[in-house]
């Protein structure tokens, strides 16, 4: 299961997310095999960012993709305090000495701060120039921030969004807005952080596909076609269970259910962020 981007790649539906990895080294050995593992099973969509463990989290990921960087399509994020046009550049490269490769896929700014767009996208436009960042993109933008955005400059390769069966707001305009410009959303926390998995409408829709709550949750995400989910795992369990996800097909029975205890927006909702 693949997403189209608008540069006409596909990447994997399901990825990898890797906020709050690092921050016990006695977990270190298992997040490491864990994205390992997630890699053999081709979730080769990895995020992560500058802001995670004040780069820990990329000096992780870099040792996990070690000897395998081919194989990543590999997302950071530059923090909007460094988010100038020179600001974006420098951070760039120590988010690339620390990931140990010569480049990131896809450059995203993390959430909009108080540097002009403009300013950004020429930090941007200068990495890819010299093949530091393939892509940009956004994170945490909503219709209107996206609709200032993309009005000024083509070339945005996704906004990354809070969207699980517990953040449905986006479902009103946002996502919609993004589909007909051809823009992929990717969701994070796609399980909300695991407090999604103890819902029995969650256990009871997967008790029939005899499945678990996690795969109901990512595969609801992932019932439309442009969203990507990027659910961090901690350990190889839980990204093998993740990773089948992606052969569950919820019926028309499940996802009104999961309507009836999660409804959709009744109307406009501001974009929620983590
Ligand atoms: P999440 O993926 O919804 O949830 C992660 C939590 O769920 C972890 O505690 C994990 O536990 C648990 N979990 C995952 N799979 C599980 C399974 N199969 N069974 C039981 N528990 C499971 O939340 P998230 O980490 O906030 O979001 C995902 C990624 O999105 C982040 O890591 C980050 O890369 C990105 N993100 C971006 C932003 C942004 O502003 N752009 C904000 C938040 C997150 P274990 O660790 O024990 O497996």
């Amino acid at each position: 299961m693949t997403v189209l981007l608008p540069s006409g790649e596909t990447v994997p539906a399901l990825g990898m997310g890797t906020w709050m990895m690092a921050e016990d080294p006695a977990r270190r050995a298992g997040e490491i095999a864990a994205l390992r593992t997630g890699l053999d099973l081709g979730l080769t969509l990895v995020d992560t960012a500058e802001m995670y463990g004040s780069g820990a989290s990329e000096e992780l990921v870099g040792e996990a993709v070690a000897g395998r960087r081919d194989e990543v399509f590999l997302v950071s994020k530059v923090l909007p305090s460094n988010a100038t046009a020179a600001g974006t550049v420098k951070a760039c490269e120590a988010s690339l000495r620390r990931l140990g490769t010569d480049r990131l896929d896809l450059y995203l700014l993390h959430w909009r701060g108080g540097v002009p767009f403009a300013e950004t996208l020429e930090g941007f436009a200068a990495l890819v120039a010299a093949g530091k960042i393939r892509h940009w993109g956004v994170s945490n933008l909503d219709l209107d921030d996206m609709r200032e955005l993309t009005a000024s400059s083509g070339g945005c390769q996704t906004n990354q969004i809070l969207y699980n069966l517990s953040r449905r707001g986006p479902e009103h305009d946002l996502l919609p807005w993004q589909a007909s410009a051809g823009m992929p959303v990717m969701a994070y926390s796609p399980v909300e952080q695991g407090r999604l998995l103890g819902s029995p409408v969650l256990a009871a829709v997967a008790a029939r596909h005899d499945a678990t709550p996690a795969q109901v949750a990512l595969a609801w995400v992932l019932r439309l076609p442009h969203v990507n989910a990027i659910p961090k795992a901690g350990s190889p369990e839980h990204v093998r269970e993740n990773a089948r996800a992606l052969e569950l097909r919820l019926t028309d029975q499940d996802l009104a259910d999961l309507d009836d205890a999660f409804p959709p927006p009744a109307g406009p909702e501001p974009l929620e962020m983590l």
